[in-house]
């Protein structure tokens, strides 16, 4: 018989701190933002072994004297909230006291830090949450946080911790959105003792893009700041006759936080419109706006964030992008609303107009005409949006019978290093014996044989920058892999639900490789051809 029992305290202490600490990623997040709210000038991040061995950050921001250093490895300690008020005027990172805490409960912690006004500075060690020792150390002001072994005492989380290229390529997005944001301060990023990003104190944005962003990316920014009541947006957005299809540098941040807002990246893509003709725009919007008006999810490893209107949000956002880059309000869009409100979703008697042609094309009646819908375009666009959507590993669709597929040694190199990322894309698989491999599971809704996976790696390899946009390029296969082919039947189920699925993409109007996905023709078309006008 099983029976309800209270968790030790030790264990629950561990497991609420390793929601809030996930990976490396997710400390040197909570202590950048500590070194900023400090006022730091100067961030220096260290890791070894991606960040599992160890993390060192050091700033030169306020410090702390030796009591606050003391209660901030508590939990619920913060030098920057008294009470619960407060929270919704809050300008600054922390609030919650804790992330030191939970760092300091999963790992061997210890921190130096002296204040401007201390005669000298203090060292802390804390083991698995227990202050293990205290003492003076001579130290400029600032603070140095040093993280070793990172969940030496939570095994399972430390074993699911990827390879050390991934845990710090997630290291390195991390210091980048801070870098985008906090212009006057200077940041580095040493892995295993090679310097991989040095971000000096920068003018503008756009001298700081030029660091991270492709050379015809970092020349075709537009600059923008848009003043109104509401709120003050400012950025960067690219030109869209240089849009590229990967590539894309996305990044959004509401009062200096880098968030996730779904109805500000669709107001982007609306603003840009058939502009993009397929491709992903590139842009940095900040916006600034008081605490009240945006709903921001307190939990700290969340980004998303709502607004309290988010239909002001859309127009002023799509309108700002046309604005900014001069681009007429395409028809493409208005289009789009006429189709969803008038056709697909009332489900009356035109939906069944849904006509299948040559088992390649869908034609549908709309208001104005009827559209010729290529199906594996669409299917791509569809595919590609959900599988780049995906940010875990969590299976979708477990194959009944697993795929055992021979490489070549060529394509096995290949397997072993994007082996990662295609988990995260949705398909899963393990080596099985010398280059044999086994497919498990593929994302949600789509069908592939043993010989288009093959394929997926002989295209793979012929990929020449494999290391970067990795993601972007991958999905794009994964898409045309696992699309409904041409020849293929639907039913009118099918062919519904593609269709609905299509235009609830981003860009529905173009497939990943930039190809149209949709056509529209009018019946004022008609009447010209006919010579009826
Ligand atoms: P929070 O940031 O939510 O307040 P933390 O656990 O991240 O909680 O930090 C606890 C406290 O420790 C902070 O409120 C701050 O007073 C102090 N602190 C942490 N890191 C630094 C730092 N790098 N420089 C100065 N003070 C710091
Ligand atoms: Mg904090």
């Amino acid at each position: 018989m099983s029976r309800v029992k209270l968790l030790p305290e030790d264990t629950s202490r561990k497991l609420a701190a390793g929601e809030v600490i996930v990976r490396p990623a997710s400390a040197v997040k909570e202590l950048i933002e500590n070194s900023l709210d400090a006022g730091a000038g100067r961030v220096v991040i260290e890791l070894k072994s991606g960040g599992r061995d160890l993390i060192r950050i050091t700033d030169d921001g306020s410090g702390m004297d030796r009591d606050d250093l003391r209660l901030a490895v508590h939990r619920h300690a913060t030098s920057k909230l008294n009470d619960i008020d407060d929270l919704k005027k809050l300008h600054t990172f922390g609030f919650r006291g804790e992330a030191l805490s939970s760092i300091a409960v999963v790992s061997r912690l210890r921190v130096e830090t002296a204040t401007e006004q201390s005669a000298v500075g203090t060292f802390l060690q804390v083991e698995a949450g227990e202050v293990k020792e205290v003492g003076d150390i001579a130290r400029a002001r600032g603070t140095t946080v040093v993280v070793n072994t990172l969940f030496f005492n939570l095994p399972v989380r430390r074993g699911f911790l990827k390879s050390d290229k991934y845990e710090t390529k997630l290291v390195l997005d991390v210091v980048k959105q801070y870098a985008l944001m906090f212009l006057d301060v200077h940041f580095a990023l040493r892995a295993d003792g090679e310097e991989i990003l040095v971000v000096p104190k920068a003018g503008t944005l756009k001298d700081r893009l030029a660091l991270f962003a492709d050379a015809e990316v970092a020349e075709n920014l537009v600059e923008f700041k848009i003043d109104n009541p509401m709120l003050v947006m400012s950025g960067c957005l690219l030109n869209p006759f240089s849009a590229s299809r990967a590539n894309a540098l996305q990044q959004i941040f509401i009062n200096r936080r880098p968030v996730r807002n779904r109805t500000i990246t669709r107001a982007i893509y609306d603003g840009y419109g058939a502009s993009l003709r397929g491709g992903n725009p590139s842009f940095v919007l900040m916006i600034e706006t008081s605490p009240d008006k945006v709903d921001v999810n307190i939990h700290p490893t969340k980004q998303e964030v709502r607004f309290v209107d988010e239909r002001f949000l859309y127009d002023f956002v799509s309108e700002a992008v046309r604005k900014t880059l001069g681009i007429e309000r395409s028809e493409e869009i208005p289009a789009r609303e006429v189709m969803f409100e008038s056709s697909f979703l009332s489900g009356g008697p035109e939906a069944q107009q849904f006509w299948q042609l040559h088992g390649s094309f869908i034609f549908a009646q709309v208001q104005s005409g009827y559209c010729i819908i290529d199906q594996h375009a669409a299917h791509e666009r569809i595919l590609y949006e959900e599988v780049m959507k995906r940010t875990d590993r969590s299976p979708e669709q477990g194959l009944l019978f697993p795929l055992t597929v021979e490489l070549t040694p060529e394509e096995f190199t290949v397997y072993e290093d994007t082996r990662e990322d295609l988990a995260t894309l949705g398909i899963q698989s393990k080596p099985f014996s010398g280059r044999t491999i086994v497919v498990e599971a593929l994302p949600a809704g789509t069908s592939m044989t043993r010989d288009e996976i093959r394929d997926l790696f002989t295209d793979l390899a012929k990929l020449e920058k494999r290391s970067l946009h990795v993601r972007e390029k991958l999905a794009e296969m994964v898409a045309c892999k696992g699309a409904v082919k041409a020849g293929q039947r639907l039913t009118q189920t099918e062919m519904e639900s593609l269709i609905n699925r299509l235009f609830s993409c981003q860009n529905p109007f173009f497939c990943p490789h930039g190809r149209p996905a949709i056509i529209r023709i009018t019946v004022d078309d008609l009447y010209k051809r006919f010579g009826r006008t």
